[in-house]
């Protein structure tokens, strides 16, 4: 019996890898259209700074498929990323995260992420310019955040590209800290504005003693060099106290807000207080 059990798990297994298959080709397919189609749209999630309550929101993009629903960004970025799409979503992002946060009260900025191909396509800085200017919004209220991974390959075009953004004013944010081919020697050379922590190193910082080791160390690095520290995926008030204790600057997370649409941010305001921080 158990060996029958085996050969029709593995057929299933099979079975739903052509499924699995079939069903990201269709999805890949369908991306091609998907700008043109306005499928895409943004969720905000409120950036918390633990001194002075809400600054702000990062932008996360959606994709609402006319079938599948809403895709997540982990499935369908890579897709984009790899079939040369991104350059062109990415830049609907920043000017609808633009337009809409021009919305918001004045002191607010938007973090918007930058996918690597984005990052390092020439004209890449030339463009931002463009839609700060075509949108009117100021350069300092908007955040871009990159990953280490846009650091790999440390040509001057990355660097050049770093203090063109850093003279035009825009922040810049150093996004899941941590979590990819971590050299701290371009910290030296890169103007980070802030350093945020994965979500994967503050899931249990409450009770792993070596994630608690890991996030005092970001912590430390950060405020050494004169930069902020955002801790992503907060969760509890328990995380949240720990965090601040430990003088994290800023929380992102579940616990201060949801990413939400941009229609649902009026009430958001409307009704937050953070006093559990
Ligand atoms: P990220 O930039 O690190 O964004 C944070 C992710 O954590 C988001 O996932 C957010 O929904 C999720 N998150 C927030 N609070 C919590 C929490 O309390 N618990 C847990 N478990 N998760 C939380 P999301 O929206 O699925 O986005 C995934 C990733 O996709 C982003 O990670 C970012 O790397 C990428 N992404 C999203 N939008 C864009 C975009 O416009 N351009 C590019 N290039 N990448 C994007
Ligand atoms: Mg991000
Ligand atoms: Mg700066
Ligand atoms: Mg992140």
């Amino acid at each position: 019996a158990a060996k029958n059990d085996g050969r029709g798990r593995a057929r299933t297994f099979n079975r739903s890898m052509m499924i699995m298959l079939e069903q990201r080709e269709m999805l890949r397919r369908s991306l091609r259209v998907a700008l043109q189609e306005q499928q895409f749209f943004i969720e905000y999630q409120p950036l918390v700074e633990i001194a002075d309550g809400i600054i702000g929101f990062e932008a996360l993009l959606r994709w609402r498929h006319p079938y599948a629903g809403v895709v997540p960004p982990s499935l369908f970025i890579p897709m984009a990323e790899a079939d040369g799409l991104m350059g062109d979503i990415g830049a609907w992002v920043l000017e609808q995260a633009c337009r809409e946060a021009s919305t918001w009260p004045s002191h607010f900025i938007v973090s918007v992420n930058l996918s690597p191909a984005e990052f390092l396509r020439a004209g890449f800085t030339d463009r931002i310019t463009r839609i700060l200017d075509e949108v009117g919004f100021p350069a300092d209220r908007l955040e871009l955040e990159i990953t280490e991974t846009v650091l790999l390959e440390r040509t001057t075009n990355n660097l050049d590209t770093l203090h063109t953004l850093e003279v035009l004013g825009t922040r810049i944010a150093l996004d899941d800290f941590g979590t990819r081919y971590s050299s701290l020697s371009y910290l030296q050379s890169f103007p980070f504005d802030t350093i945020k922590i994965d979500k994967h190193f503050i899931n249990d910082v409450e009770t792993n003693p070596k994630s608690q080791t890991i996030v005092r160390f970001i912590i430390g690095l950060a405020h050494g060099l004169g930069m902020r520290v955002t801790a992503e995926g907060v969760e509890t008030a328990g995380q949240a106290g720990w965090l601040s204790r430990k003088k994290c600057d800023r929380l992102q997370g579940n616990l201060l807000g949801a990413p939400m649409s941009a229609d649902a941010i009026g009430d958001f305001l409307r009704q937050s207080s953070f006093e559990m921080l």
